[in-house]
């Protein structure tokens, strides 16, 4: 650290990503990325868009705004594009959060969630998921504080249903609520028609799981007109330019190739289950996963044990090292060979 840094970040604990090794080629299954490529047509999109990189991208993201506005029955002024959804959520600690507004989320969740909170000097509460790792909605009945919900959760994987959101949302009506729905395509039931119905609501998605496009960084946030209207005012606040031509480009080619989108998404909803199924084989215990991974342990093998031997036969999971999460492992559900791999190297780890 330099002399320089400014008191108010010296204790930060930045976000830890997930390994994105360069030296050797693992069968990567630790950062909930799509095996899938992105769409042909959004990739010959954002390869076009680039012959336009000299100027400065469109900071209304009007094409792709109105794609997604027909897509998911929005008017422009409820949608709110961003750099991944980190940005988005960024921006809802930011706009959404304050020393009356405390933040409020589960204590395993998104591990981002703290670092926003602590860059922007909010005040947080973290509320324990119960011994099976699901959600307790009373726990978030009239809290008084500004939620953040990831569902389905990660890295658990387990949903929370709309109803129970509905609750949630209706008993804090003077504070908003976030729903995280960054694996929402795998299995569960999204919010995002709810946002018409409830002021306080705000709902996010990502491009980078379901769409593909981990590497485009492309978010967005879903609310009425209100709300948006906030981010708006953070976001040309920090990067009007926010999503760059390519990544737009590429957006608009994702959400016109819908039937590829569906296949990829119903590909992983299999190969799932066919990895629950061979883990379960193996004497695994796993949570009931909505979305692209399994969160899974063994007695037969320590989660750090576990982690270690498969990167060292080339597969990648992410370990987590927490005293409540150290048994397990999040496995990314890859394509099928990804996946027949790694059944068959834990049945030889194992046996
Ligand atoms: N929410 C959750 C629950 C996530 O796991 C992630 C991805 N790590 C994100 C949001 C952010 O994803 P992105 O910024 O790539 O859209």
């Amino acid at each position: 650290m330099s002399s320089f840094f400014s008191e108010k970040y010296k204790a930060l604990t930045p976000y830890t990503p997930g390994e994105q090794p360069q030296e050797r080629k693992y069968n990567k299954l630790n950062t909930n990325e799509s095996p899938f490529p992105p769409s042909p047509y959004a990739q010959r999109l954002a390869r076009q868009a680039a012959g336009d990189l000299q100027l400065y991208s469109d900071p209304e993201v009007r094409g792709l705004v109105e794609i997604a506005c027909e897509k998911f029955g929005l008017e422009k002024e409820e949608i709110l594009f961003t750099n991944g959804s980190d940005e988005i959520l960024n921006f809802a600690f930011m706009a959404f959060c304050d020393e009356n507004h405390p933040a409020a989320f589960a204590d395993v969740t998104y591990g981002f969630y703290t670092v926003f909170a602590q860059v922007n000097n909010v005040p947080y509460v973290q509320i324990p998921l119960k011994d099976d790792f699901s959600i307790d909605v009373n726990d978030y009945i009239g809290i008084h504080k500004t939620i953040f919900i990831a569902n389905p959760n990660a890295p658990t994987g387990i949903a929370l249903s709309k109803e129970d959101i509905v609750k949630i949302v209706e008993s804090n009506p003077n504070n908003v609520v976030v729903i995280d729905e960054a694996y929402v395509d795998f299995g569960g039931e999204s919010c995002l028609d709810l946002i018409h119905s409830y002021k306080n609501l705000l709902v996010t998605q990502t491009f980078s799981k379901s769409r593909s496009m981990a590497g485009a960084r492309l978010g967005f946030g879903a609310a009425c007109k209100e709300l948006i209207a906030d981010l708006n005012t953070i976001k040309y606040s920090t990067n009007p330019y926010n999503i760059n031509r390519m990544t737009m480009a590429a957006g608009i080619g994702a959400l016109g190739d819908e039937e590829y989108f569906k296949n990829n998404c119903q590909a992983i909803i299999e190969n799932r289950k066919y990895t629950e199924e061979e883990l379960k084989k193996l004497g695994f215990e796993m949570t009931d996963s909505k979305t692209n991974f399994v969160f899974a342990k063994t007695a037969k093998m320590g989660g750090q044990d576990l982690y270690l031997a498969l990167k060292e036969r080339g597969i990648l999971v992410r370990h987590f090292e927490t005293e409540r999460l150290k048994d397990y492992n999040r496995i990314t559900i890859g394509s099928m060979e990804q996946m027949q791999e790694l059944i068959d190297v834990l049945k030889e780890l194992l046996k």
